[in-house]
């Protein structure tokens, strides 16, 4: 039996490390897949992973239509055992229904990789949809950190460096610096860091923590 599985985590969590690893592993026993994403950080219609891994893929695009797709590639005569859908959380409602069709009446795996909430903690629609919909919802077992130390539920976006929790939902970013420059947004810098729910609540990111421990008179928490 198909199934529709979704595999969800933080920003920093793996999770297209394990879209291409799923990819590998399926393609090394001889089965044919189709990869989609939706604003990858390397650009459009590309899988690539912080590791450096990188695979071309299908941009998915508001408009487009998974199951009219795949029809359409059957008909032609391609052979397709799986989908990988990275990004997933950028994914329409109506494409997810789109991709549980796929799985129960073409009898095609469906593996989407995403993440849950975004930096205002809600939860983005395609993820909501996969959650409703899967056959199973599994959380990434590598875990991202907090700079407390702590397991990282939580995306915080920072413009300028400040903390931000109002804006819109879709600002490609990376929570690397270091390899992907932040985005630039109108001259704001957005960029993104994984925190415990305790210091997103606080709007405590690294940099501030690191100049509230530095600064000789204590700052009050808000
Ligand atoms: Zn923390």
């Amino acid at each position: 039996m198909a199934e529709l599985i979704f595999r969800t985590g933080t920003m920093d969590a793996g999770k297209s490390t394990l879209a291409l690893q799923t990819n590998h592993n399926h393609a090394a026993r001889g089965r044919r897949g189709r990869l989609f994403t939706s604003h990858d950080r390397a650009g459009t219609a590309m899988v690539s992973s912080r590791l450096g891994l990188v695979a071309d893929a299908e941009e998915v695009a508001p408009d487009f239509d998974f199951w009219r797709y795949t029809v359409d590639a059957l008909t032609r005569g391609a052979r397709i055992d799986y989908v990988i859908c990275d990004e997933a959380q950028f994914y329409t409602a109506e494409q997810i229904d789109q991709l549980a069709k796929v799985v129960d009446e073409l009898q095609i795996d469906v593996f989407c990789f995403g993440i849950l909430t975004d930096f205002r903690t809600r939860l983005f629609p395609g993820s909501a949809r996969l959650v409703e919909l899967a056959d199973r919802t599994e959380v990434l077992q590598v875990e991202a950190l907090c700079w407390c130390g702590k397991r990282a539920t939580h995306n915080a976006r920072t413009e300028n460096g400040v903390m931000v929790t109002e804006g819109e939902v879709i600002v490609v970013g990376d929570v690397d610096a270091a390899d992907h420059p932040p985005a630039a947004v109108d001259d704001v810098e957005v960029a993104y860091e994984v925190l415990c729910r305790q210091h997103h609540r606080r709007g405590m990111t690294a940099a501030r923590a690191r100049a509230v421990s530095l600064s000789p008179e204590p700052l009050p928490f808000t």
